[in-house]
């Protein structure tokens, strides 16, 4: 039998991919040209599909570029003039501070605990953007929508950019409380790693003009001008943006798979407690992420080695949590006997 991975990206992906990618094959897109009109007509529904399933603004615009990586540059090199505010308690939300900062912008950085909610009293004014992890993958911890709108309440005149890079199809996102949101595929849209979606209000696309930045072949003006062409800036990943539209097509919509994933999310929770030996990291439920799940273990090499002999694959820990945690993926394309087998595990060697 072959392993279960619950690893939080990459991650699982959608079953029906092994179909797509044979029928992609078949037809010929794997080797389709991103200039022709049937590349232009299918990244356009792909697009249309995935602003219906996810809620999208009709004025927010939708773009693939490669990664979250890639989106974290393009802000700092196009989208930032001279400051940025990040607020962050883990590895993504620090890593995008330094990358800004490496690119010579001024980084305010505003470090929050792990179970506090975000320190709305910190905002500076001084700061163009203010940005945030959505949802924080090395720690399994989670900014609330109400939390965001409250952001957005009290900014004066700040953008807001939010990496949801381990949520965006995985639970529901008030796209119009911030300017920029971003996710790789690889996490809760259960598809292989190499693109990722960049979404932004009209307010992004003034920015970028009154900055007018166009240094790099992924300078932000450039990008968008190709994506109001539905072309990308560059050789895509086709058969990537070919399975975001197959799955898009299909998908039953965010407020099922919200749903799905709070359910699965609350029973996650229920059987957690009462464990022995294994405890959430996040304390404080209303900030643990939904699509995440930290896990504290005093050995977490020996729950991974037993789960493996299981065939279960868990995650690691990330960064300073590397030692003492575990994770464990709460995405939408893990199957419902898939999660029935590893909490029949937990059940059975540590309850
Ligand atoms: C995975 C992840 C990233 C990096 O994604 P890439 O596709 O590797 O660039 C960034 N931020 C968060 C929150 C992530 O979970």
């Amino acid at each position: 039998m072959s392993d279960i991975s619950f690893y939080p990206g990459p991650s699982r992906v959608y079953s029906s991919v092994n179909e797509y990618i044979y029928e992609a094959y078949k037809d010929g897109i794997m080797s389709m040209n991103h200039r022709s009109p049937e590349f232009m007509e299918m990244m356009s529904s792909a697009k249309k599909h995935a602003r219906l399933n996810l809620n999208i603004p009709e004025e927010y615009e939708i773009m693939f570029v490669s990664s979250a990586t890639e989106t974290w540059e393009i802000i700092a090199q196009s989208l930032i003039k001279e400051t940025s505010q990040h607020f962050y308690n883990g590895a993504f939300g620090e890593k995008w501070a330094d990358y800004t900062e490496k690119l010579g912008r001024k980084v305010i950085r505003t470090e929050f605990d792990l179970n506090a909610e975000l320190p709305l009293d910190k905002i500076h004014s001084s700061a163009e953007w203010i940005c945030i992890t959505q949802n924080e993958t090395s720690n399994g911890s989670q900014v609330t929508n109400e939390t965001i709108a409250e952001i957005r309440d009290r900014s004066q005149g700040q953008l807001i950019a939010v990496d949801a890079t381990s949520s965006m199809a995985g639970i529901h996102l008030d796209y119009e409380k911030a300017d920029l949101w971003y996710a790789s595929v690889q996490k809760c849209f259960g598809l292989p790693a190499g693109l990722a979606v960049m979404v932004c209000s009209p307010a992004v696309v003034k920015k970028a003009e009154s900055i007018g930045e166009y240094n790099h072949y992924n300078s932000f003006l450039r990008i968008l001008e190709n994506h109001l062409k539905n072309q990308t800036h560059y050789t895509p990943n086709v058969l990537d943006i070919y399975l975001f539209y197959r799955t898009n097509k299909l998908s039953k919509g965010i407020d099922h798979i919200n749903n799905k994933v709070n359910s699965r999310f609350n029973n996650w929770t229920e059987l957690i407690e009462k464990l022995n030996g294994i405890n959430w990291l996040v304390e404080n439920e209303k900030v643990r992420s939904r699509t995440v799940l930290s896990l504290t273990h005093n050995q977490p090499e020996k729950v991974k080695e037993k789960a493996k002999k299981s065939s279960l694959i868990l995650g690691n820990g990330y960064g300073k949590w590397k030692e003492t945690t575990f994770r464990v993926a709460n995405f939408p394309a893990m199957k419902g006997k898939e999660i029935e087998k590893l909490a029949n595990f937990f059940e059975r060697n540590y309850s």
